[in-house]
């Protein structure tokens, strides 16, 4: 099973293009989709989730038409909003319980088994009792999780699932994440390069719409080998570096500002060549020094 998204278009009533011709194939298994705030993840997020309408284009989840065939997406769909909105006063067994039951496990007993297989395995079930509205970021995201789980989904979206979450309870995800089943299609959508290291076979960047790179993360580092420089300046040297070179990313470290610049060949000028990182590769085609799409 994989998800084929073919010229998929959207551009909201008030002009803005959130999706412009977007193709991509995407596999079983963690699938990044990696763009800053407003680079239309959520529109494509919604829009496989049928949560939206597109404009144009097509999306084939093995034989679903996912455009078409809201009704057979959503048997197979399971969705993690990036804003997990929960009634505030039930508790976390009660309402995976009801979720379950929207999702029509009618059987009693078979639900009953469901909601405490999965409070377990998100490690909630000794707060199970406890209202969700009172859960910690972390503890919601694991909720999320637990109740995007029922029905055995063969599609999982997860919009910005570690946006606000603190280093343990980031951790503690990506540990659930990765125990998803491989045969699924689980895309990842977020802003946080890390997320994408850590988790992601394969991934896509997309900005302002349009999809920048599509392939393995370890392809995008080999494309940007020897080409990335560093340079620790003074910050009042930034505007001057900033017209002169390529300059894909700017970081304090120690209170200095320190430089990557995209370059093909060795710039001189104290420039030291590093090991691309992720974030290189991102901010490389983000900031327009590195564009090409991978087939
Ligand atoms: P992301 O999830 O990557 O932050 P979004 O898909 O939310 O990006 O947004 C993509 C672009 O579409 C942004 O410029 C955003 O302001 C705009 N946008 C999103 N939703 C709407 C909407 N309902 N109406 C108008 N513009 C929207």
């Amino acid at each position: 099973m994989q998800l084929v998204i073919q010229n998929l278009s959207k551009t909201y009533g008030n002009g803005v293009k959130a999706l412009d011709n977007v193709s991509l194939t995407i596999p079983t298994g963690m699938f990044g989709l990696l763009g800053p705030n407003g680079a239309g993840k959520s529109t494509l997020m919604r829009i496989l989730a049928t949560l939206q309408e597109a404009d144009s284009g097509s999306a084939m989840l093995g034989e679903i038409d996912v455009l078409k065939n809201k009704e057979a997406v959503r048997r197979v769909l399971g969705y993690l909003p990036q804003e997990f909105g929960v009634y505030p006063k039930v508790s976390a067994y009660q309402m995976l319980d009801h979720i379950a039951l929207l999702k029509g496990v009618i059987d009693n007993g078979e639900r009953k088994a469901l909601v405490e297989a999965l409070l377990q395995k998100v490690n909630l079930w000794e707060h199970r009792k406890r209202r969700i509205a009172g859960f910690s970021g972390g503890m919601k995201q694991r909720f999320g999780i637990a109740q995007s789980l029922i029905g055995e989904p063969k599609l999982i979206i997860v919009d910005e699932p570690t946006a606000g979450l603190d280093p343990g309870e980031r951790n503690r995800f990506y540990n659930l994440l990765t125990e998803i089943g491989e045969n699924v299609v689980v895309i990842l959508s977020t802003h946080i390069v890390q997320d994408v290291q850590e988790l992601c076979n394969n991934m896509a960047i997309i900005n302002k719409g349009q999809l920048l790179f599509a392939g393995a993360p370890t392809d995008a580092l080999r494309e940007m080998k020897g080409r990335i420089w560093e340079k620790s300046i003074a910050k009042s040297e930034v505007e001057h570096y900033n017209a002169a070179n390529k300059v894909i990313s700017n970081k304090l470290i120690a209170g200095r500002p320190s430089i990557h610049i995209y370059s093909e060949a060795d710039p001189g000028n104290g420039f030291i060549g590093v090991e691309p990182s992720l974030e290189d590769v991102f901010f490389g085609h983000i900031n327009g020094a590195h564009n090409t799409v991978a087939a």
